[in-house]
């Protein structure tokens, strides 16, 4: 069957795989809220109550090396360093026991943020669409298959901006864990291949202003690189 679209029919887009040609084809791009409790309290809250999810675009990946243009509409663009999972295969109401079998691999990925934005829609009981799901938002690393990387649980999650330390943390400290991120997930979206999850950053959040160069990793996983650049 020939199809023929109505509009110039955007491609899909992909995300490198370490060690090879292959391309990991991204689905939806899931993020959870508030997963290590210093971060969780550095933004005003407790660090006891439990995450909750958000998404961002499949469009906004940007690879490794990327020159992110600073977005408009916002003068607090900040960084969150995050552990992002790749999925292979889907599934809802996944087990968490079963859930580290729908893993692809993992990448090392920054969350993006208008912060100035987050915080107006919070006051205001509005959506984070334009706090979180703009242009360019989801830097990302090449995703590293489980064969290579296996599927890490602790380890240190750091970024530095121009060499200056600003996020530290260790997987370990996660609220919820890879597979607890999954099964939760699972039960609010039928999950797919080709779907990443953005596991939430830990203390340290900051600003970023154009000029910028971002550097932030997961021991075992990555090193994720960019620049911020003027728009
Ligand atoms: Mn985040």
């Amino acid at each position: 069957m020939i199809e023929e679209y109505a509009v110039p029919a955007a491609s899909r887009p992909t995300v490198a795989v370490a060690g090879s040609k292959l391309r990991f084809p991204v689905r939806r791009i899931f993020c959870v809220g508030r997963n290590y409790p210093e971060h969780s309290r550095e933004m005003g809250f407790t660090g006891r109550a439990p995450p909750f999810f958000f998404s961002k675009p499949a469009d906004s990946v940007m690879p490794n090396g990327s020159a992110v243009p600073y977005p408009p509409r916002t003068a607090n663009l900040h960084h969150e360093i995050e552990l992002v999972v790749a999925l292979g295969r889907g599934g809802r109401d996944v087990a968490a026991g079963d859930a580290l079998g729908l893993v692809f691999g993992y990448a090392v990925g920054n969350d993006l943020t208008r912060r100035d934005v987050q915080a107006a829609a919070k006051d205001a009981g509005r959506p984070w669409d334009t706090a979180k799901g703009f242009d360019h938002a989801a830097p990302v690393t090449p995703v590293v298959p489980v064969a290579t990387c296996g599927h890490p649980a602790k380890g240190r999650i750091w970024l530095e901006v121009n060499g200056q330390p600003r996020q530290q943390g260790d997987l370990a400290d996660m609220i919820w864990s890879v597979p607890e991120v999954i099964a939760e997930l699972s039960t609010w979206f039928e999950l797919a291949p080709g779907d990443l999850i953005f596991t939430g950053t830990p203390a340290g959040v900051g600003p970023l202003k154009p000029g910028d160069r971002v550097r932030g990793g997961v021991d075992g996983v990555g090193v994720l690189e960019h620049t911020v650049v003027a728009p």
